[in-house]
This record gives structure tokens, sequence and C-alpha cells, in this order.
């Protein structure tokens, strides 16, 4: 099927949920984006800054662009100038700097905090409690550039149905508690980043409010093993 073709699946399926779709481009050329584009698609993700920042500059101005994969703290200022959301959050340090580029551009940045939530060894992510203290921190008050507006989350890749929702519960639940504690007169205050090809059903069953979806548009990626994330 086409990218288009694909794209209205997608769309139909998600008429039932308030949910958006970031469609991945990563690894995908400028004219398969513009197929999307042209279909109406106008989010997209993804996790290599210099590919991000290619694609920014060479497609048309109008793209919401998503950062969703690991931010290294010397590249956020590529990014700073006209990045609309930032999925991966996953220190205090680098959401300090995110603040520091946001102020240098005289504007507010929205990111999501990246909570682990997979029960295998991926490496990025805040835990729990990591999060709460991040929240909690005097340093993270005077962050006056930086919005959060929700959480991310990455379930375990496994086919095990049952696991993938409860990771994706424990997150919508821990999200609740953190808008309770944290957030309760913000409604910006909002997003639940989850879903991706392979669950993003599931996801938006359990109450995801962005899925992320990459392969089930374009088409499986080929990712060179040094590129791979
Ligand atoms: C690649 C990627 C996706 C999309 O993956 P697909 O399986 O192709 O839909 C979603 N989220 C993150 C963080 C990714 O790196």
């Amino acid at each position: 099927m086409s990218i288009a073709a694909n794209l209205s699946k997608l769309k139909k399926e998600l008429d039932s949920y308030k949910a958006k779709l970031i469609a991945v481009s990563k690894t995908k050329s400028n004219e398969e984006i513009m197929e999307a584009y042209k279909a109406g698609q106008r989010a997209f993700g993804e996790n290599q800054v210099q590919e991000l920042v290619e694609k920014q500059e060479q497609l048309p101005k109008d793209i919401d662009w998503h950062l969703i994969g690991h931010l290294q703290t010397n590249k956020v200022k590529y990014i700073a100038p006209f990045v609309s959301l930032i999925h991966s959050v996953d220190s205090l340090k680098l959401l300090i700097e995110i603040n520091k580029q946001a102020a240098k551009n005289n504007k507010v940045i929205d990111c999501l905090l990246q909570v682990y939530i997979a029960d295998e060894d991926t490496k990025f992510g805040l835990g729990y409690d990591e999060t709460i203290e991040l929240l909690r921190s005097e340093e993270y008050a005077q962050l006056k550039n930086i919005r959060i507006v929700g959480v991310m989350g990455i379930a375990t890749n496994t086919k095990v149905e049952k696991q993938i929702r409860d990771e994706f519960q424990e997150l919508r639940v821990f999200f609740e508690g953190l808008k309770q504690s944290f957030f309760r007169t913000e409604d910006y205050f909002k997003e639940i980043s989850m879903g991706m090809s392979g669950d993003y059903t599931i996801a938006l069953e359990e109450g995801s409010t962005m899925i992320r979806v990459g392969s089930t548009i374009f088409g499986s990626r080929i990712i060179p093993h040094w590129k791979n994330n």
C-alpha cells in the first residue's frame, strides 16, 4: 500500500480516540515524507539530531518536528530554534540545557519526561523515583523556558500482549499521579506519548494521547547497525 493509503487507514483507526499521530520518519527520504505531507500529515518524529536538522531545512516550514530519540546535551542548540516537542527528556541536566537554549531563542520548549517502563535493558528513561525527584528539585522549579507537558514511554519489545498492556497501564497511572501531585492546575500537562507500530492499538486502549508510528506508515526500515536505536 502507498504511504497515503497507510495513513488514511491509520487515521480511521484513530477516529474513535483523541490521540494524535506522530509519523516517525527516521531513515526515510524527503520524497517519502512529502508523500505523507501531501496526504495532510504535519507532525513528524525523528530520533537523530543531524537527520532532523537536515530535514527541517529542506522540507516545508509548517511541519511540526518532534524529537523522539535520545538527546545529547551538546546537541540541544541545533534543534532549539524549531523543535515542537522533545519526547525524550531523561535527566535534569538535559532539561537545564534545553531551558538555556530555549531562553536564547526567546521561547518556551515543550518536553515530555521519558519514563522507563520496559522490562529490558533499554538504555534511556527516568525511573519513577527519579521522575518525582526531578519534579521536586529546586533546579527544576527555576526553569522558565521549558514546559513539561506529559510523559513518554516505550514498552518491552515482546509478543506478550498482557505485558505491554500492563506497562502502558502503569505509565497512565503514573501520569495521573504526577498530574495530581505536580500539575493539578496546569491544563497543558495532558500528554501520554506511548504506542509504536507493533503496539499502538493497545496503547490507545490504555489512554495514549500520542502514538509514534513509523513502519506502519512508511514500511520497514533498513537501519545501518551504527544507527540502530
Ligand atoms: C523508531 C521509533 C518509533 C517508531 O517505530 P515503528 O515501530 O517503526 O513504528 C517510535 N518511537 C521511538 C522512540 C522510536 O525510536
